[in-house]
């Protein structure tokens, strides 16, 4: 260790990067240390002498990569050692399009090979899948004695990579695609509808940590102090996701506990904190430490306690009757935004904005890409010039105004 940062600081500008770091940096001690453990707490305690020997104009930028940064030891986190954090996202159709490019360059492809269908096939998978992917693609190609890698050879590859990792894939099964597109359309028409809520920023249906899905939004400024409508539409936002989620199941799930947990303590904040309920005017009921309506001796009354409750509970109520009242109307966008989702898996606030004004995405619709496809099946066994004129008549009517080339 001492002498790669060594070899770094002399070849400097430089860069470091320690793939897997969770391998040495899990967390000290815990009481199962034995002798197993020193070699990898040394490597870890010689990182962290070096990167405190670094100055500021060194140029040197350690970089680490970790699946679970959950179970890494606290002082590598401590500013001045890896102090920022880049949550790297599963990859979009468009990510995972480039990223098969890539690994395809290192093998021979075949003419019948298209890696937009293929990204398009492989919703959830990470990088690293689509390197394996690509790998086992060459070696079924290999062992059938071809000269180079076809399609069938990369769709038979997808399927064992994807049933390779069986907890993922039953995951996300088409119905819970389809509920967290739903759920996340709900949360980004209320967005971009509701007046004074914040911009849509984009939304999609990638999982990012625990979520599974998210729509996000950016603050129009910074918020100095939050106003009474503000607070009411981000209730409104939050229970966007449940009902479009319910209107198109028919069911309900615990994909919505963060956002019952967020509207509820902004309800709470307004009754108790901020003065914004009417009832109760311009009076705090939060003690110092939080603790309300639980404290043995609290500084109201039964009575009150009462109020308090049915307030919390009406400014949830008015904010979930009108986003479903919201919902209800423009039932058919939010259905759209959900199908596109369902295709593109993000779409911009400015998709967003075009398909609630009812017109088509810049990119190719899912007509398009279903005529595409078609197409491309029917022509396969025929190759022959005719083919493009034959593709351009099916677009034709799919495409509507739209007559590109695609
Ligand atoms: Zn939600």
């Amino acid at each position: 260790m001492r002498d790669l940062f060594k070899q770094a600081k002399e070849n400097s500008p430089c860069i470091i990067f320690h793939d897997e770091i969770d391998a040495v940096g899990r967390r000290r001690g815990g009481g199962f240390t034995t002798g197993g453990h020193d070699e990898r707490e040394q490597t870890l305690n010689a990182i962290l002498v070096e990167m405190d020997g670094f100055d500021a104009n060194q140029q040197v930028i350690v970089i680490a990569a970790t699946n679970r940064p959950d179970v890494l030891d606290p002082a590598l986190t401590r500013p001045g050692r890896f102090d920022r954090q880049v949550a790297v996202q599963l990859p979009d159709i468009a990510g995972r399009k480039q990223i098969l490019g890539v690994h395809a360059k290192k093998i021979k492809v075949g003419p019948d090979v298209d890696l937009e269908r293929l990204a398009k096939g492989t919703p959830m998978f990470s990088g690293a899948e689509l390197a394996a992917l690509i790998n086992e693609a060459a070696l079924i190609a290999g062992m059938a004695s071809k000269d180079f890698v076809e399609m069938a050879d990369l769709e038979e590859a997808r399927d064992k990579v994807r049933w390779g990792r069986a907890n993922r894939s039953k995951q996300f099964e088409q119905a819970e695609r389809e509920l967290v597109a739903f759920h996340e359309a709900g949360h980004a028409m209320l967005q971009v509808v509701v007046p004074h809520a914040d911009p849509l920023h984009k939304v999609t249906i990638i999982p990012r940590g625990q979520a599974l899905g998210a729509s996000m939004w950016l603050p129009d400024k910074d918020r100095a102090g939050q106003s009474r409508r503000y607070l009411e539409a981000r209730m409104r936002v939050a229970c966007g996701g449940r009902i479009a989620e319910q209107k198109h199941t028919g069911d309900i799930s615990s994909g919505a506990a963060g956002d019952i947990q967020g509207a509820t303590e902004i309800a709470r904040a307004m009754v108790l904190q901020f003065g914004m309920s009417d009832r109760l005017g311009f009076v705090r009921y939060l003690d110092d430490d939080h603790q309300e309506s639980f404290m043995p001796e609290r500084a109201y009354s039964p009575e009150t306690a009462k109020v308090i409750d049915e307030e919390i509970r009406r400014l949830i109520d008015e904010a979930y009757v009108d986003a479903k009242r919201i919902i209800d109307e423009s039932w058919p966008k939010v259905e759209a935004i959900a199908k596109a989702l369902l295709v593109y898996e993000t779409l911009t606030a400015d998709e967003v904005h075009r398909l609630i004004r009812g017109e088509p995405l810049g990119r190719p619709t899912v007509a398009d890409l279903l005529s595409r496809e078609l197409a491309a099946k029917s022509g396969s066994p025929a190759p022959t010039a005719a083919n493009s004129t034959g593709q351009g008549d099916l677009e034709g009517p799919g495409a509507g105004a739209v007559p590109s080339p695609a």
